[in-house]
């Protein structure tokens, strides 16, 4: 609207501003740019800037190429990393041949969830809190995982020894073992400076920062970062992203949200909190459950209904599956249940109605979080509208149930390699498809994107475990 396009304006006008950055997200979550000196911009750059559309992977055909970029003057911030002072703006695309928001537009696409939550009368707001995972490496250690050479790898046991050196009695010279870095302090604790200055730079930005600390992995680290809408959180996400490799590449260091980079020790998880709130009131809160409404137990069901197919969404890597195994605080049984870190779904400790959510454990960062929440969203108000139950809660450790018990039970567990999550979206997408959120052609775009250019090329290369595992 145009008041805020004004008060952008003057934001400018303060802060002496010299480029503006328009940004936007592709359909993996590769946040993209381009820039404009503030003399070349005014009013009416907000009504569409063109850029070309064929040159975004999966977007357009190169005889229909021109797009526009729709600048959302709700959302700009400095950005703290250039030398010239820029604004960013965060845009939403637009088709001009359909004339209508881009259906490959992963904020576009969100932007049609929470109006779609809006018309079923189920709530007006959706909060999501995510709590992105990351590993800071020297350049050298990803060298190391990339040339598995030099894992040593037990053939009989199918483990990696990392920590051997530890076992037999040997000083690691103040670095943290396998799991060993849930909390040790300084000098075990060797980010604490680096993750100081991504905390401080991530205020900057806008983002409302509380817990930080080191996970429980050799390298680990996590900031928590407040909640928000779901425009919001995910426009939080693209920041920290940003600011988090920013800072560790100002600093000689790498970082990653792949969710598996090292074997034998945790990965990094997003796990998502959850809750939806209409007329000023958390529909999540009740007496059912662990304090939660009926509500918030179908959105639950409806989740784990959908799970194997949001995975497609949720856990968007051929790396995602590394992480979904027992034993590392990670799920791969669709189940729920109060505090438990092994369940899909956990419903945290919290005090009063206000604070009542829902934190699902699967999704991870290789997730675009725009189509990741927007799934989700989907899944949960399928699960209110058919009153999906969530089945009875599994309070015991999922971790020590054995393949057969699983089986058994008749327990659902989470897909296990990429492929077939985007087939089993295919197979269950009804839901997504409601009120034309995610488009039956955006659907197809993504199978054939993620085929193309993830799961067969992964599938046709040899690993380096197969000339350890092969004769
Ligand atoms: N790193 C774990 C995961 O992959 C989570 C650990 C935790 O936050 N307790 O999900
Ligand atoms: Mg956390
Ligand atoms: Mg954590
Ligand atoms: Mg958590």
């Amino acid at each position: 609207d145009q008041s805020k396009v004004k008060e952008f304006f003057r934001f400018c006008q303060e802060n002496e501003v010299e480029f503006v950055d328009f940004r936007f997200t592709d359909i993996k979550g590769v946040w993209h740019h381009v820039s404009y000196s503030m003399a070349s911009i005014d009013e009416e750059s907000f009504n569409g800037l063109p850029f070309d559309g064929s040159s975004i992977p999966a977007w357009q055909p190169i005889n229909r190429s021109d797009m526009q970029l729709i600048p959302d003057p709700v959302s700009y911030f400095l950005d703290p990393f250039t030398a010239d002072t820029t604004v960013v703006v965060f845009c939403d695309v637009w088709d001009i041949y359909k004339n209508q928001p881009y259906e490959k537009c992963p904020r576009s696409i969100a932007k049609k969830a929470l109006k779609y939550l809006e018309s079923t009368g189920l709530g007006d707001v959706a909060y999501f809190g995510p709590e992105n995972e990351f590993f800071v490496f020297d350049s050298i250690k990803i060298q190391d995982s990339i040339n598995c050479q030099s894992y040593e790898v037990d053939v009989e046991e199918g483990t990696w020894n990392s920590n051997r050196a530890y076992e037999n009695g040997y000083n690691l010279g103040h670095r943290p073992g396998t799991k060993g870095g849930y909390f040790p302090v300084a000098p075990v604790d060797s980010m604490v400076d680096i993750r100081a200055e991504m905390v401080k730079v991530l205020n900057q930005v806008g983002l409302e920062t509380f817990v930080v600390h080191h996970e429980v992995a050799q390298g680990q680290g996590e900031i928590g970062v407040r909640f928000g809408d779901l425009i919001k959180a995910a426009d939080n996400v693209q920041k920290l992203k940003y600011v988090v490799k920013m800072v560790a590449h100002m600093n000689g260091k790498t970082a990653t949200f792949m969710p598996k980079p090292l074997y034998g020790d945790n990965g990094s998880g997003m796990h998502t909190h959850i809750s939806i709130w209409n007329k000023g009131e958390n529909t999540f809160a009740g007496d059912a459950y662990q304090g939660l409404s009926e509500t918030a137990l179908h959105f639950v069901g409806g989740v784990l209904n959908h799970a194997k197919s949001a995975a497609a969404f949720t856990n968007a890597s051929t790396n995602s599956y590394k992480r979904l195994i027992p034993g590392f605080e990670a799920p791969s049984i669709l189940t729920y249940s109060a505090q438990n870190r092994s369940a899909s779904v956990r419903i945290p400790y919290v005090q009063g109605a206000k604070a009542k959510r829902v934190e699902f454990r699967f999704p991870d960062s290789s997730a675009n979080p725009y189509l990741a929440f927007s799934a989700l969203l989907m899944a949960g108000i399928d699960g209110i509208q058919t009153k999906a139950n969530p089945g009875e809660p599994m309070e015991m450790d999922l971790f020590e149930l054995s393949l057969d018990e699983i089986r058994e039970k008749g327990i659902k567990q989470m897909p296990h390699t990429l492929r077939s999550a985007v087939e089993n979206m295919l197979a269950d997408k009804d839901y997504l498809k409601k009120g034309d959120v995610f488009s039956e052609d955006f659907l197809q775009t993504y199978k054939a994107y993620k085929f193309e250019t993830e799961i067969w090329p992964w599938e046709a290369r040899p690993h380096p475990f197969e000339f350890i595992s092969t004769y």
